[in-house]
């Protein structure tokens, strides 16, 4: 253990000066009180525990506690709890490979930051210690947990499990998962606890980046199996911020549960009604900011109540639509969709969404509409002018009544959504309010739980993106090894300006922060680099690059296959990727020299391509194919190219796989525009120059193929869509867009 530590004493005084200052007299306090134990070593924490009785406080010394499991087992009573605490709230950082485990009854854990490592087992903050030893009771409660990630992403853990019943969850802090399973879930079965009557509250969910995967959930209650009993779990007051894991922001697996008064701010997904009956959907509110794939409320199975809720500025489509009522499968078991029934969606106000979906996902399965279902009293207005209002099937079984729209939507025909101009005003609580619409839309009384009054209130809540270029710069002159040296000196969001010449590189050179990579201005002057690795950059976790006005020669790499210039490592998560106005040639050594090789389990959150000239490649310019287990995941999610010449290329110049058949995930995504594809994938059979397969969403406009391959665009899985306009064919093949998997042999 390392760190600040008070003695015992001194903590004992501190105590008795926050009694006085508290204003409680002190004599009374301290007979009163029992003594709180406090610990600095593990085994001392065991030995405190162990000897714990009803209304005890153990206190763990400030400072470093690493590979620390922590075993909290106790029997407090109602009103005398057994309480672990830390020395000074946030002074306990566990680290390394830790975790924590309840079991007992009327426990309270609080204070505790997990940063700086991951859990061993699959869970962090567990309240069981094992399948037959859980808490109840029990309260966990302002506690942090940043990044503390399983070194592979596809490895799943769940944050914070709630076993048992009558637990509590709130005021705490959770940022920043990269890998896969849940930030916090309800596991209940027969023997874990059916009626869990658990609340959830007060809580920061913070930035959760695409996991490029089903799996992403910032919080699930159950599974599809136990799905058909009810929970009674409440979710209320919590602030979920830039949770873009996957489609399902929430998805709830059990009935009777609900969610209130919650905020869902800029969050890629929706709260999904997945499995379960009888939920309550209340008083939350909603804010896009026109973020793409930012949803609301997805609506399936039986007797849900969906009333008073607020959603703006949602930009999001399909199951990510601001409002969804999906059609079910007949007869369906638990586990798939259960059709919509005695639905009540009332009193809602969606402002300027792009899509509300009614009668969603229907296809040879699902082929149930909703039923005995009420839309009633809703306010739907856009002063964007769109008409979001999409029926995309039979809503005969909807009952719709007192439903406005404004101004008038063009496809709604139906009875019961009266067109109306409604003026709007933003009201003191930041929400828009119509004037004159009594009873329309969400009560005007409706408030926003303060983002200050969630989380660990003594923890930052913004934990940003480190920006290019927003560190220190640095001159660096040509030579051998001078990038390498400049390069490990870097830190976060420095700069290196490089000075006309030639760089040498003799190692592979790791990049573990965001940094920035700067040529000459002058156009007549270059900085040239040349690497006798296989690999330039090696790209780890935390790493993200961007190059500008750089010319890269591979005449110096090893005469080897695979070589790449930039490459991921294990455990490369939602990095950056920016090239542009750069020179890339002479990758031609041996076979499958690739500009940038994406390695299997990592993912981009962008890579982008401007102004870049590649010139002679015996692989592809991106190589994002590895993910070849067909689990869901992918390597990018976000491709942009613009203004680029590919010349003598010899695999498709952009290759980007994605599999697998769930849908979860919004990516990938790709933009491709005012580029030049010459001469590349010519010798593939059938020649290809950009090979697509499972590509969400491709907008390829106004790009030149000559003599050489053209587009190949399969689609596997969702509703993908692809546009391409102002395409030139020189020698090229016309491009196929509608194949599927079975049409094409890989
Ligand atoms: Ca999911």
């Amino acid at each position: 253990m390392t760190g600040t530590r008070r003695t015992f004493s001194a903590l004992c005084l501190a105590l008795a000066v926050s009694a006085v200052a508290t204003g409680s007299p002190l004599s009374v306090a301290a007979a009163r009180a029992p003594t709180p134990a406090l610990v600095d070593t593990p085994a001392a924490f065991a030995r405190a525990m162990k000897a714990a009785r009803a209304g005890d406080t153990i206190v763990l010394a400030d400072g470093e506690w690493r590979d620390f499991q922590m075993l909290v087992v106790g029997q407090g009573q109602a009103g005398k709890p057994i309480t672990v605490t830390a020395q000074t709230p946030g002074g306990v950082r566990m680290t390394g490979q830790s975790n924590l485990r309840m079991a007992g009854q009327y426990l309270v854990v609080s204070n505790l930051v997990f940063i700086d490592g991951h859990s061993p087992t699959g869970e962090v903050i567990s309240f069981r210690r094992s399948r037959e030893l859980r808490a109840t009771d029990s309260r966990v409660t302002g506690i942090v947990v940043d990044g503390f990630n399983k070194p592979d992403r596809r490895e799943a853990d769940n944050w914070v499990a709630l076993y048992g019943d009558h637990n509590r969850f709130d005021h705490s802090t959770l940022v920043g998962k990269t890998n896969a399973g849940t930030t916090l879930v309800v596991v209940r079965d027969e023997q874990q606890g059916l009626a869990n009557h658990h609340r959830i509250d007060h809580n920061y969910f913070g930035h959760r980046p695409s996991l490029g995967s089903n799996g992403g959930e910032t919080m699930r209650v159950g599974t599809s199996h136990d799905a058909a009993s009810d929970s009674f779990t409440t979710v209320e007051f919590n602030w979920f911020e830039r949770c873009d894991g996957e489609v399902e922001i929430i998805s709830n697996k059990s009935g009777a549960n609900i969610y209130r008064g919650n905020v869902f701010f800029e969050s890629q997904g929706a709260l999904t009604l997945r499995h379960g009956d009888g939920n309550l959907v209340e008083d939350n509110v909603f804010f896009g900011n026109n973020v793409p794939n930012t949803g609301g409320i997805r609506v399936i199975n039986r007797n849900q109540t969906i009333r008073n809720n607020y959603l703006e500025g949602l930009a999001g489509t399909g199951f990510a639509s601001a409002l969804t009522v999906m059609y079910g499968v007949p007869n369906s078991p638990a586990n798939r969709y259960v059709r919509v029934e005695k639905a009540r969606i009332e009193n809602n106000t969606i402002i300027n969404a792009r899509s509300i979906f009614l009668g969603a996902g229907m296809d040879d399965e699902r082929s149930a509409a909703p039923f005995d279902s009420l839309l009633a009293r809703n306010l739907i207005a856009n002063t964007d002018g769109r008409d979001p209002v999409r029926v995309l099937g039979d809503m005969s079984g909807v009952a719709m009544s007192g439903n406005v729209q404004s101004p008038a939507g063009k496809t709604a025909k139906l009875a019961g959504l009266a067109p109306r101009d409604v003026s709007l005003s933003r009201g003191a609580g930041g929400l828009l309010i119509p004037a004159d619409l009594d009873g329309v839309g969400a009560r005007l009384d409706l408030r926003i739980v303060r983002k200050q009054d969630t989380g660990a209130a003594w923890y930052p809540k913004a934990v940003a993106k480190v920006a290019f270029n927003s560190g220190r710069s640095s001159a660096v002159e040509p030579g051998d090894d001078t990038l390498t040296a400049a390069l490990a000196a870097a830190g976060p969001g420095d700069q290196l300006v490089l000075a006309p010449g030639v760089y040498v590189v003799n190692r592979i050179l790791t990049v573990a922060d965001t940094v920035s990579i700067v040529g000459p201005k002058a156009a007549t002057q270059t900085a040239t680099i040349l690497f006798n690795r296989p690999t330039l950059f090696e790209l780890g976790r935390g790493g993200s690059l961007k190059i500008s006005r750089l010319s890269i020669s591979g005449e110096l790499a090893p005469d080897s296959a695979g070589n790449a210039v930039i490459r991921t490592a294990a455990g490369a998560a939602n990095y950056r990727l920016i090239i542009e106005d750069c020179r890339i040639a002479n990758l031609k050594v041996n076979r499958a020299f690739d500009v940038i090789a994406a390695t299997k389990g990592t993912t981009a959150d962008e890579i982008v391509l401007r102004g870049v000239m590649v010139d002679g490649v015996s692989g592809s310019v991106l190589a994002a194919h590895s993910e070849t287990d067909d689990l869901g995941f992918y390597n990018v999610e976000v491709l942009e190219i613009s203004r680029s010449t590919f010349t003598d290329i010899n695999g498709p110049a952009i290759d980007l796989y994605r599999g697998g058949t769930d849908e979860s995930t919004f990516g990938p995504r790709i933009v491709v525009s005012e580029s030049t594809f010459r001469r590349v994938g010519a010798r593939l059979s059938p020649p290809v120059a950009i090979a697509l397969e499972g590509v969400q969403n491709a907008r390829l406009t106004d790009n030149r193929f000559e003599e050489g391959g053209g587009v190949r665009f399969i689609r596997t899985v969702g509703a993908p869509v692809f546009r391409e306009s102002g395409a030139i064919l020189a020698g090229a093949p016309a491009t196929w867009t509608n194949l599927t998997r079975e049409q094409v042999a890989r």
